[in-house]
């Protein structure tokens, strides 16, 4: 049988470097899920929609200032081409029409932060193009001019869009139907319940003169259960008291 669902889950890539995907995700769990067909990927190079003999997709800052800024007609060409919109050049053999209707993602730090939830709406969006930036990032008249959301890693600068697409990518795939091992991986570890996950301890019992919490011996799920819960409000509570506040206010003021 295969696991293989009807639709896959859709990633477009638009980058300079092509040749970076699937890299990491073409191994592990991701890697047999692709093959498989549970998701599936085209990495399409922005390079292909220049159109002058040189194949610039960059130019100097209007302004002046260091560094390059990728041209709004060349992105826009690679993103009409896979969006199935007005292809204004290049290669337009990547349309597909489900494309529309997902998120169309450019990766920059002024973006909204990546995080669990983010995850999930790309998940449930059935798949998502994502655009990778190189040099000092694209002209702002592309993000005004395209249903773009700008979506962050985190508060430091990356030389490229390409490892945040992978990151996301991945967080998104292992999600996906039959990708892990355990359904409840998905359910019982880290923000699944906007909290940080619970000490996990495995063999061997004694180490380096180090034992385990007697309760995680005991055979007795509930108070297994009940630890567990206690322990990642108390990680969670210490480590982020941002998170710690939204949990405590959806519970309805409640906590420890
Ligand atoms: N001049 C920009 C940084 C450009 S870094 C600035 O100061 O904001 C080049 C590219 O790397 C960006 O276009 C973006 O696609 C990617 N990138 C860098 N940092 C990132 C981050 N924290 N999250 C997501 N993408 C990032």
């Amino acid at each position: 049988m295969s696991k293989a669902p009807a639709r896959p889950w859709t990633a477009r890539v638009l980058t300079l470097y092509p040749a970076m995907f699937p890299g990491p995700l073409g191994q592990s769990l991701a890697g047999r899920a692709l093959a498989d067909g549970v998701w599936s990927l085209t990495a399409v190079d922005i390079r292909d929609f220049a159109r002058d003999k040189h194949r610039t997709v960059d130019d100097t800052p209007f302004g002046g200032g260091p560094g390059m800024v990728m041209r709004p007609d060349v992105l826009a060409a690679a993103i009409d081409s896979v969006m199935g919109g007005d292809v204004t050049g290049g290669d337009a053999g990547h349309a597909d029409p489900a494309a529309r209707t997902q998120p169309l993602v450019y990766f920059s730090p002024r973006g909204r932060r990546l995080d669990q939830a983010l995850v999930h709406e790309v998940k449930a969006a059935g798949g998502a193009t994502l655009i990778c930036g190189r040099f000092e990032g694209v002209d702002e008249r592309l993000l005004e001019a395209r249903p773009v959301v700008e979506v962050s890693l985190g508060d430091f600068v990356l030389s490229g869009g390409e490892i945040a697409a992978l990151a996301l990518l991945d967080a998104v795939v292992r999600l996906l139907p039959g990708v892990m091992g355990a359904e409840e991986s998905g359910t019982e570890e880290s923000f699944a319940e906007g909290l940080l996950e619970y000490p996990q301890y495995t063999r061997p019992q004694i180490w380096e003169g180090r034992g385990v919490p007697d309760v995680l011996l005991s055979g007795h799920h509930e108070k297994i259960a009940a630890w567990r819960r206690a322990m990642a409000e108390k990680v969670t509570a210490e480590r982020r008291p941002d998170l710690w506040e939204q949990y405590r206010r959806r519970k309805g003021g409640g906590g420890t």
